[in-house]
């Protein structure tokens, strides 16, 4: 089996595994197994050299049954509908478990960024929204950034959009830049909400946040702000951070900004004065007391899962362990902070961009973290709760209180 469809068998699998608990029938999880819409298409785009070349790209909306559809944009050289449907799975039993008035979607073009130019970039972003025009909406389905996009790409996206409806709509989409209808707070919301999962299993868990030792894999949004905020709020030693080319690590600690600086002079964290280089394969396997997975899926297997010994997993990108991988962590004893729960803080701060667009208010930072921080406590808890209660793994909790919302809503509005 293909990584790809890899991520999407344990989604399947996962729903599966709190199917009987929740009394659901095989037409209903026959129907919960797919996604509601697909669309698929081709992106002419003019080049800086005059050439013209066509891209492939995909939106999935999963399910809508709790509102409308959200989920991020990813541009990845290796992007399939496969990977896109099984996160935009993911991005519904998210939506539910943290209680949004939101479906699930997900989407991506297949392109490698890094060899685009700037102008490239805009072009493929606006041709992109010409072409899910038809299915997107602030009341239908809500993009917003991902792996390689960022806030300029959601700017271009929602400056497309508003000219093809003939006025502003900064509504379509979130992430976007504060000055152009943004929220505060945004930028570092996913690792933000991350970090506040994992002090409330360390102080569950007996377990002092001082001077604990930290590997994060990435060093994107996710990743930089898990490494500096884990630094600044609770005093960890982030011991080890990597990116696509390689990791670093020092038994010492790092500065995550001083290293974020060395990255963007020299385009990779490797070879950052004092640390030492190692492959991100070691990185997960380091004596530390907190992994922070915040790149790809997959990276977690059962090839590599005994050596993989921290005492909290925190799940901040998307699919990082294979459900065989979890068994044996599992086993070993580690505490997981699923995807769904670790990773919630984005969308809900995305959410907050929404309300604040519907009403023309904006909220200050404060007010966002605020929000967000009673957010991630309840979500964790509620899942921390019913997985000691019912004697489950943390997913299967999550899984099991995300699906349930789920299928009430479909209950209710008649469609099973
Ligand atoms: P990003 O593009 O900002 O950063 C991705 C990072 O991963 C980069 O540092 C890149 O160098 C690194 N990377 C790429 N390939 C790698 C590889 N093979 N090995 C190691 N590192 C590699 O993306 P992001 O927004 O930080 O997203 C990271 C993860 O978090 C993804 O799984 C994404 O779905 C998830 N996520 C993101 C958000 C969000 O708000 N951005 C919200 C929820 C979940």
């Amino acid at each position: 089996m293909s990584s790809n469809s890899k991520l999407l068998e344990d989604v399947k699998q996962h729903l599966c595994s709190c199917s009987a608990g929740l009394k659901i029938t095989p037409d209903m999880e026959a129907f919960l197994k797919m996604p509601m819409r697909e669309l698929y298409v081709s992106l002419p785009v003019h080049m800086d050299d005059g050439s013209i070349k066509v891209f492939k790209g995909f939106r999935v909306q999963y399910n809508e049954a709790l509102g409308p559809t959200k989920g991020g944009i990813r541009f990845h050289p290796e992007e399939t509908i496969e990977t896109i449907r099984a996160l935009a799975a993911l991005m519904t039993w998210k939506c539910a478990l943290h209680k949004l008035p939101l479906g699930g979607a997900k989407g991506g073009i297949v392109c490698n960024p890094k060899e685009l130019s700037h102008r490239e970039i805009e072009r493929l972003s606006r041709a992109y929204i010409r072409g899910i025009y038809q299915i997107i909406g602030p009341d239908r389905d809500i993009p917003a950034p991902d792996v390689y996009t960022n806030p300029q790409i959601m700017a271009w996206m929602m400056d497309e959009y508003s000219k093809l409806e003939g006025k502003n709509v900064f509504g379509i989409i979130t992430g976007k830049p504060t000055s152009l209808g943004g929220s505060a707070g945004r930028f570092d919301a996913t690792a933000r909400g991350g970090l506040y999962t994992i002090r409330e299993a360390a102080e569950k868990l007996g377990m002092s946040l001082k001077d604990a030792r930290v590997a994060v894999q990435g060093f994107g949004n996710v990743g930089y702000h898990a490494a500096y905020l884990a630094k600044k709020l609770f005093g960890c030693k982030v011991v080890a951070v990597s990116d696509s080319r390689g990791a670093i690590y020092s038994e010492k600690g790092l500065d995550p900004e001083d290293v974020s600086g060395h990255k963007h002079s020299t385009g990779s964290v490797l070879d950052y004065p004092g640390a030492k280089n190692i492959t991100n394969k070691e990185l997960l396997e380091l004596d530390v007391e907190i992994l922070i997975p915040a790149a790809l899926e997959n990276v977690i297997t059962e090839e590599n899962a005994e050596r993989v010994k921290p005492i909290i997993l925190a799940e901040m990108s998307n699919g990082p362990t294979t459900r065989e991988a979890e068994k044996i962590l599992s086993s070993n004893g580690v505490h997981i902070i699923p995807d769904i729960l670790c990773n919630g803080g984005g969308v809900i701060v995305s959410y907050f961009e929404m309300v604040q667009n519907q009403s023309n208010i904006k909220w200050e930072e404060e007010e966002i973290q605020k929000r967000l921080e009673r957010k991630m406590e309840e979500a964790y808890h509620s899942v921390y709760d019913f997985s000691t209660k019912n004697n489950t793994s943390m997913r299967k909790a999550a899984y099991t209180l995300a699906v349930g919302r789920v299928v009430e809503a479909m209950q209710l509005r008649g469609w099973i």
